[in-house]
């Protein structure tokens, strides 16, 4: 497989699928004999793969008997969940600990690793320790929308290999440098791409959009820049993949790509998803100013129910939310970092539903 390709198949047999991409990808030829490998799926919560968040287990498992069946025995699952949730309840809910003991892999929690720090140039980034005993990563995100970066799938998935303070340091730096940093001295060196259900709109979940599709790549910056023309984004709405580009990561040329469809009949058709950047309209309510994922995720499905409901129009004042805001005054503000505003709603971050009640109090008051 080559640098500028990307292969894909179709089906519901996931497990089976994800193997046959993987005998096409020749991936065992490219790992070293006794490597020790990481794969990275995306767990940010303890939510079901089939609510559109998390990477199904049926796709690791895939690629673990790939692995094993070729010799491979050295193998971790690396991940850790978003600020605000806990990775040990994400691996029990999403069905990693039954990887666990079925295969004999372990399971390492970054939320409860120490850091070391690296980088380029002047910024450096903290990584878990554990990433210092991988050979080989393989990377297993799922294709999403994001309220921050309007996509999430490679690049960004790598920030689950950092600790929870550094994420926080990442959204108060704009998220899209920082990424392309860390992409930039921690390389993964294969992907398989789980857009089997992914939400089209949040990073969260919640409204999964089924294509049955798994997919893999070695670029990551092709791989996201594909993603972008798939969600209806040019390149340049998502800084961090041209970011990473001129750190070296890969290249965001599409004119390059070359799509290969395991089972299609040599015709390369361009996938249709419908496109509705939901999540988009309703930033305009708010305000945010370098903002953790999970307390943004929870306004914008407050805010969506609120807008469901008729009654967000009604409101008419700005909502302030972020790191940004500590310290500030106000007067309407979400999460602990507002909590000198008149009116904030609780929680590092919130939950949803405080959110919600909390707003539509505030609506009632106006
Ligand atoms: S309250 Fe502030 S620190 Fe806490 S999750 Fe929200 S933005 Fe992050």
């Amino acid at each position: 497989m080559e640098k500028n390709e990307i292969l894909r198949i179709y089906g519901t047999d996931y497990k089976e699928m994800t193997k046959t991409l993987l005998n096409e990808a020749r991936l065992f030829e490219r790992i070293k004999k006794g490597a020790r490998i990481g794969i990275k799926p995306n767990l940010m919560a303890p939510v079901p793969a089939d609510f559109g968040a998390t990477t199904h287990p049926e796709v690791v498992a895939g690629i673990i008997e790939h692995l094993q069946e070729h010799g491979f025995n050295d193998i971790r699952i690396i991940e850790g969940s978003w600020v605000g949730d806990k990775t040990e309840m994400s691996f029990e809910y999403c069905g990693y600990n039954n990887l666990k003991d079925t295969y004999g892999i372990t399971l390492v929690d970054t939320q409860k690793e120490s850091a070391y720090e690296t980088g380029n140039g002047d910024i450096k980034v903290n990584v878990c320790k554990c990433m210092q005993d991988v050979d080989f990563l393989i990377n297993v995100p799922v294709i999403k929308g994001h309220c921050q970066t309007n996509i999430t799938c490679a690049l960004k998935n790598m920030k689950g290999l950092i600790p929870n303070s550094e994420k926080r340091r990442f959204h108060s730096m704009g998220l899209h440098e920082p990424i392309a940093i860390l992409n930039s001295c921690l390389k993964q060196d294969f992907i398989v791409v789980d857009h089997i259900c992914g939400d089209l709109d949040s990073e969260g979940g919640g409204n999964p959009y089924h294509t049955d599709c798994v997919m893999a790549a070695v670029d990551p910056v092709l791989l996201d820049a594909y993603v972008c023309k798939l969600l209806g984004y040019e390149v340049s709405d998502v800084p961090y993949i041209g970011l990473s580009e001129k750190a070296g990561v890969g290249c965001a040329d599409l004119s390059t790509l070359k799509m290969h469809t395991i089972g299609g009949d040599g015709v390369e058709k361009d996938e249709v998803l419908p496109v509705s950047h939901r999540i988009i309209k309703l930033k305009d309510f708010a305000k945010d100013v370098d903002t953790c994922s999970a307390c943004y995720e929870s306004l914008m499905e407050a805010l969506e129910r609120l807008q469901d409901e008729g009654l967000l129009e009604k409101f008419n004042s700005k909502i302030m939310i972020g790191q940004g805001n500590r310290g500030q005054i106000g007067e309407y503000g979400i999460g602990n970092c507002t909590s000198k505003f008149k009116h904030y709603i609780k929680g590092c971050p919130p939950e949803s539903d405080d959110i919600y009640e909390g707003i539509k109090g505030w609506i009632e008051e106006q």
